[in-house]
């Protein structure tokens, strides 16, 4: 059970039996709910949220296994979101019957072909991510629909990185992506990036753990021509980019 504190347990109950005992939810229904709510009476990403959430986080060491790249295809599989993402907005970017997602699945599952055909353990993750999950690296694919006038990728860390190594997977994707795409850097991000849902475990379960470098990426705008032909057009040098990237930044720092 995630609820931490009596108070926050009063209050849900107070909710639950809130109008006439005829409309109470059933006893099943309660407890879904009730599982999926986590509790945190701290701002997103503060130290206080941090160790409230994971109070032994100083102690805290690595899984044991081979090293583990995780990349997030944005918006595959999303129907059905659970209770505490009801109301995160996830949908992806839509050019007339060209949906996001597709060019993101193109992508993505290059990028996991190029990097296990090197020997390289890889998660592919749909849109929701495992509760509390670790990966050595983690990159959230996505592409923009903008203004069919800005041609461009940006790349963004979580609001504030716990990992220590999120600044260098940034840089290290920008250096490989640009130099495998051409497509122009915009030194840019968006509160939708940084306090992106599957970064924020201060305030969802199903998140990354904090000590997971993570970055997520706008590869190009679907809606600029020049942009939309390198993305599908140069799919595999694209996802080259995104690979080298990844790769060389657990090279250099594990
Ligand atoms: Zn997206």
């Amino acid at each position: 059970m995630l609820i931490k504190t009596p108070e926050a347990l009063l209050k849900i109950l107070l909710f639950l039996l809130a109008g006439t005992t005829s409309n109470i939810l059933s006893l099943d229904k309660a407890i879904e709910i009730l599982s999926e709510i986590y509790f945190q009476p701290y701002p997103e990403f503060s130290k206080e949220a941090l160790y409230f959430r994971y109070p032994d986080f100083d102690k805290w060491q690595r899984p044991e296994g081979p090293l583990k790249i995780a990349i997030q295809i944005g918006h595959m599989i999303d129907s059905n979101p659970p209770y505490e993402l009801r109301k995160v907005s996830r949908t992806g970017g839509v050019f007339g019957p060209l949906k996001e997602v597709e060019i993101n699945k193109l992508i993505g599952f290059e990028v996991a072909k190029i990097l296990e055909e090197k020997g390289y353990k890889v998660e592919i993750l749909p849109a929701i991510v495992p509760e509390n999950y670790y990966a050595d690296a983690f990159i959230s694919i996505h592409a923009n629909s903008t203004d069919p006038k800005v041609s461009g990728f940006m790349v963004s860390t979580p609001f504030v990185d716990y990992s220590g190594k999120a600044f260098k997977l940034k840089e290290s994707i920008i250096k490989e992506y640009q130099k495998a795409t051409g497509i122009n850097f915009i030194d840019e991000f968006t509160e939708n990036m940084t306090h992106y849902y599957a970064f924020n475990w201060s305030k969802f379960k199903r998140a990354i753990h904090p000590k997971t470098p993570a970055v997520i990426i706008e590869m190009g705008n679907i809606r600029n021509s020049k942009d939309l032909l390198i993305l599908i057009l140069g799919y595999k040098n694209v996802a080259l980019g995104i690979a080298n990237g990844l790769e060389k930044f657990v090279r250099e720092n594990y």
